[in-house]
């Protein structure tokens, strides 16, 4: 075996197709988010950032610094431990407790990311439930796709949003069988929504548990932030909810709310929440902040909607194709993965625009495209020059670069997803 060649080929591919990744190495200014610092081999300048999941700016939120600030002083910046080893502190069960209480659900569990709580959730209530099914939305994130391969149990991939097809696959599950069906409420590189009531309705007529990934809502739907279920006034009839601490609550970790038992299971049977250190107990200072905060929220909620409403506008109005949605999410299709590099690249050296180029395996091939998520700090102004931008790079490059893709690819084409990528290990 000739290692090197084996990398090297492997390197070669991706660069061959336009999809090798540079990693954009930007410092966001603490206090005047969005704007960053961007360092390129040869100089550093400063840029506005559109592509961070930081929804909300609760990153630097000083309520949320200072009480990192606060508990690194009183407590260090490790745990020390796993859970189970001195890796409780008074912050990660104040913080359960505070997740719990927001999503209206008897306890939470806290995971290192939203990754690892989907995927050691998934991977232990499939491995474990007698003749698991797990039903299984086509755009579903890779973390939950790596639980539910795992977990061993029976999978079923249904059409993208599809009721109908959810359906067809539930009736073809034995009765008596354990069935979850899974789905994010918010897909994030769409913008599309689940049907979450319908959901409900199939998962009490075939008896299946919910497992509902909120982690694009928290922080940004809902009364008090809890995210697509709260703002629907279901959060009672999903079984488990999962999210992040990360993006609109801008710190890190992820986590489950559920009935009592269902979190005393998986705290006792996941491997990916025994076997590692438990987060530092500043980030959970962190995150209990901004939890309290972002409950209040209300003007910066309507500001970021409005924002992103006003970007939509404004592209649709210029004759950019955007996929139609009604979130805070705003993808410019492109559909060439070379092509959207270019004009990412060319936004940021040229117009100080931060956009990083999304393609596969992220989204399927033939969709790549630039997705802005703007906060409620990006003003109008920022809005208009970046549109503005994206006209000049138009007449730069020619109009056919942004006109490749058709948009609305919203059936979930499951031939072309995570589920059958080299990127997942277990087929
Ligand atoms: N679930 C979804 C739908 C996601 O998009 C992501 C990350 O982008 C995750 C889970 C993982 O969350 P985290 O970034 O906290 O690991």
């Amino acid at each position: 075996m000739k290692y090197d060649d084996f990398f090297q080929k492997k390197i070669d591919d991706l660069k061959q197709e336009g999809r090798y990744r540079v990693f954009i190495d930007v410092k966001r200014h603490c206090g005047s988010y969005p704007n960053a610092d961007y360092r390129s081999k040869h100089d550093t300048k400063q840029v506005i950032v559109w592509c961070s999941n930081d929804y909300m700016g609760m990153g630097q939120n000083p309520s949320v610094i200072a009480a990192a600030k606060q508990a690194l002083d009183d407590a260090g910046v490790g745990s020390g431990g796993t859970r189970n080893i001195s890796g409780t502190t008074r912050y990660h069960v104040d913080l359960e407790r505070k997740i719990a209480d927001l999503h209206h659900k008897d306890s939470a569990l806290l995971f290192t990311s939203g990754y690892v709580s989907n995927s050691a959730s998934l991977m232990t209530l499939g491995k474990n439930l007698p003749n698991c099914h797990i039903l299984s939305d086509a755009k579903n994130h890779a973390s939950m796709i790596e639980g539910i391969k795992f977990s061993g149990a029976e999978k079923h991939i249904y059409k993208h949003l599809n009721m109908k097809d959810l359906e067809l696959k539930l009736q073809a599950i034995p009765i008596n069988a354990s069935k979850i069906i899974t789905a994010e409420s918010v897909y994030s590189m769409d913008g599309s929504i689940s049907p979450l009531a319908d959901i409900i309705t199939l998962a009490k007529k075939y008896n299946a548990l919910t497992y509902i990934d909120e982690v694009h809502a928290v922080g940004i739907y809902g009364a008090t932030g809890a995210g697509m279920c709260q703002q629907l006034g279901i959060s009672d009839d999903i079984d488990i909810i999962e999210a992040t601490l990360a993006k609109g609550f801008g710190v890190v970790g992820g986590y489950i709310a559920a009935k009592h038992h269902i979190i005393d299971f998986v705290r006792s049977y996941a491997s990916g929440f025994i076997f590692t250190t438990s987060l530092p107990p500043m980030i959970a200072a962190a995150a209990s902040a901004s939890i309290d905060y972002v409950k209040n929220c209300h003007k910066e909620r309507a500001t970021l909607h409005a924002r992103a409403a006003y970007l939509k506008t404004c592209l649709k109005q210029q004759g950019f194709h955007i996929m139609d949605n009604q979130t805070h999410i705003v993808p410019l299709m492109i559909g060439d993965p070379v092509i959207t590099k270019n004009i990412s690249d060319i936004l940021l050296s040229s117009y100080g625009h931060y956009a990083q180029p999304i393609n596969y395996p992220t989204v399927p091939r033939g969709t790549e495209r630039l997705r802005f998520t703007p906060i409620p700090c990006h003003s109008e102004a920022m809005i208009d020059s970046l549109v503005s931008a994206l006209v000049d790079i138009r007449n730069r490059i020619g109009h056919e670069a942004f006109n490749i893709v058709p948009c609305n690819d919203n059936v979930g084409n499951t031939d072309n997803n995570m589920y059958d990528s080299e990127f997942l290990y277990v087929k």
